[in-house]
């Protein structure tokens, strides 16, 4: 069943909408959100004439507020087994800041074993599944985390003797190139690239991951939300009974948050930090949308967030997008919008 699953995904998009609950300081709110079907969303519209309004959108899936993160993570799971398999994999967390996208990739600030997101899952699951076939595969699984901020390349797990005695400069320091390259799965060759072998390595890498996004925001205030960040594991797996290598890679994308900032209101480091974060934002939707399209051409060079991807977006690669909607009638707006976004890539 698994394997028919797998088939299924194999060189297609899927989206799947998340809808977050209240938190627990919103009392007496009312959901924006009307109605939740396996696949469907409605949500109530307020229309300018003070009418209520209604409007559906079709995903290949819909999360109500009270799904778990483990429900969330059984419809990824095929996904992680086909990694292995030799396939590349893109998981991006798609919405508004405050939605939930840090949530489904990460898990809440208190993680706990229970609210652990899809990349403690998915690593888990690898070396599980990898554990498993151990007698017919040897795996090597290394990992990359970067940051794209205005159009610039990060590395979050750089740990040199510089960082450590001048934190703050590890952002105004080292940028780095893109290569695109047939030979190998890695575009960023000069990202930290760190062999792991169990989630506990994982763990301890995205937490400093975490912490030198952390350093950013210090200088930029909020920083986290204006950048997407990239986890990439890399999966090199030996048959040991042939002797042939087959790769597989996948990329955990924490996207910058989707708001459109007016431009009336924001100038200086905001309105560019905007300006670039719309930029790829319609650069990775542009992508998507002509690959499920099926269109010749796919214009991946317009940003460095789908020149990083390419090579894990169309073809036998696997996309997944989670699309994250907050349940607050002031965010109707973004909420209308988002749900035309990821309705135009679904
Ligand atoms: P984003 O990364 O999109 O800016 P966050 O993931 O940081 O949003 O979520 C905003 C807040 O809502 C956080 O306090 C987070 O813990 C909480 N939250 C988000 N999704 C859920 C959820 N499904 N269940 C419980 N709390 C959630
Ligand atoms: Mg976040």
């Amino acid at each position: 069943r698994l394997y028919n699953q797998v088939q299924d995904l194999k060189g297609s998009i899927r989206v799947y909408c998340r809808v977050r609950p209240f938190l627990p300081r919103q009392t007496n709110y009312v959901s924006t959100v009307d109605h939740i079907e396996e696949g469907t969303i409605t949500i109530s519209t307020q229309m300018r004439n003070g009418k209520e309004g209604r409007k559906s959108f079709n995903f290949n899936k819909v999360f109500s507020p009270s799904a778990t993160q483990e429900e969330v993570f059984a419809d990824t799971q095929p996904l992680i087994r086909s990694v292995l398999d030799g396939y590349n994999v893109c998981i991006f967390a798609y919405g508004q800041t405050g939605s939930g996208k840090t949530y489904t990739m990460s898990g809440p600030k208190d993680l706990t074993e229970q609210t652990q997101g899809v990349n403690y899952r998915a690593l888990s699951d690898l070396f599980l599944l990898a554990e498993q076939r151990r007698d017919t595969f040897c795996y090597d699984v290394s990992v990359q985390m970067i940051e794209i901020y205005n159009e610039q390349v990060r590395d979050l797990l750089a740990t040199d003797g510089l960082n450590k005695r001048y934190p703050s400069m590890l952002y105004s320091i080292y940028t780095l190139e893109i290569r695109n390259n047939s030979q190998s799965t890695l575009n960023v060759p000069d990202a930290s690239l760190v062999r792991v072998s169990s989630t506990y390595d994982v763990i301890d890498l995205m937490n400093l991951g975490h912490k030198n996004r952390a350093v950013g925001a210090t200088a930029l205030n909020d920083r986290s939300s204006r950048s997407h960040s990239c986890l990439t594991v890399h999966v090199q797996g030996r048959d040991l009974t042939s002797g042939t290598t087959l790769r597989g890679c996948m990329h955990l994308v924490d996207l910058a948050g989707s708001e459109r900032v007016d431009k009336s209101e924001v100038t200086g480091d905001r309105l560019k930090e905007a300006q670039h974060i719309n930029k790829s934002l319609s650069a990775l939707g542009d992508v998507i949308a002509s690959l499920a399209q099926k269109s010749a051409h796919v214009p991946y060079r317009n940003s460095k967030l789908t020149q990083l991807l390419q090579d894990s977006l169309g073809g036998q690669a696997k996309t997944l997008m989670f699309v994250h909607i907050s349940p607050e009638p002031d965010a109707i707006g973004e909420t209308i919008s988002t749900l035309k976004f990821a309705e135009r890539v679904a």
